[in-house]
């Protein structure tokens, strides 16, 4: 099974991306945690994007469209995918049906996750990340189960996004509602597109996902 998982940032795209890892074996696709990889391991796409990045700008389609054709072509996607924070405007949309086709591959489904704007910005300033595993929590919605503590491995240090602040979240819901958001009607359109309300408990996400996923 092959989708994308479509929404503003802090729509909890990643928080689903996970949960549906683990339970069907479909491996995440995040352009956001690969860019921030290449930041930190100080590749030349990492140091052009950096700054990008901390502004909430866009990084350009040729960089993002090459990272995931790579992607694509190693073995552990086999078993299925799910794109989060891709595609990200419409010449990325076209560049992945082009990617799609050659590679003999199609989505299933491209599922949009509705959440209000103020909403968001509490989740993105309440975001940190297990820095040894990646699992996402936030200040307010998903704690930790013992406080400092990752639930998933046992790591004790947490980091925060440096474009996880009130001021780059608006620039990127503004870019998210020019760029993306066109993307629904684009998916709306090939019958591909189902939408679930974001704003519910994580778990009535997934709930909500799993019937997508068994109706496709
Ligand atoms: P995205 O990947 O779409 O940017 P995340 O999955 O990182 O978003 O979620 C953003 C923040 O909101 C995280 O701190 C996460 O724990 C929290 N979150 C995710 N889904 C929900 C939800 N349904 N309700 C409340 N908080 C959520
Ligand atoms: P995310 O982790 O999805 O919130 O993305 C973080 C940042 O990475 C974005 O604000 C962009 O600067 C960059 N980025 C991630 N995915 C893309 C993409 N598909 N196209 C362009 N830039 C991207």
């Amino acid at each position: 099974m092959n989708i994308i998982l479509l929404g503003p940032p802090g729509a909890g795209k990643g928080t689903q991306a996970k949960l549906l890892e683990e339970r069907h074996g479909l491996k995440q696709l995040s352009t956001g945690d690969m860019l921030r990889a290449a930041v930190t391991a100080g590749t030349e796409t990492g140091k052009k994007a950096k700054a990008i990045m901390d502004r909430g700008d866009l990084v350009s389609d040729d960089v993002v469209v090459a990272i995931i054709a790579d992607r694509l072509d190693q073995s552990d996607v086999k078993k299925g995918f799910i794109l989060d924070g891709f595609p990200r405007n419409t010449a990325q949309a076209e560049a992945l049906d082009t990617m799609l086709s050659g590679k003999k591959l199609k989505l299933d489904a491209v599922i949009e996750m509705k959440v209000d704007d103020e909403a968001l910005i509490q989740r993105i300033t309440g975001r940190f990340t297990c820095a040894t595993c990646g699992q996402g929590y936030h200040d307010v919605f998903h704690r930790p189960k013992m406080e400092g503590v990752c639930d998933n491995c046992g790591g004790t240090t947490f980091t925060r996004r440096a474009d996880d602040n009130e001021k780059t979240v608006r620039d990127r819901l503004g870019i998210y509602n020019k760029q993306t958001a066109p993307l629904v009607r684009y998916y709306g359109e090939r019958g591909s597109l189902k939408t679930i309300d974001g704003m519910a408990e994580i778990s009535d996400v997934t709930r909500q996902i799993e019937g997508v996923l068994s109706s496709v």
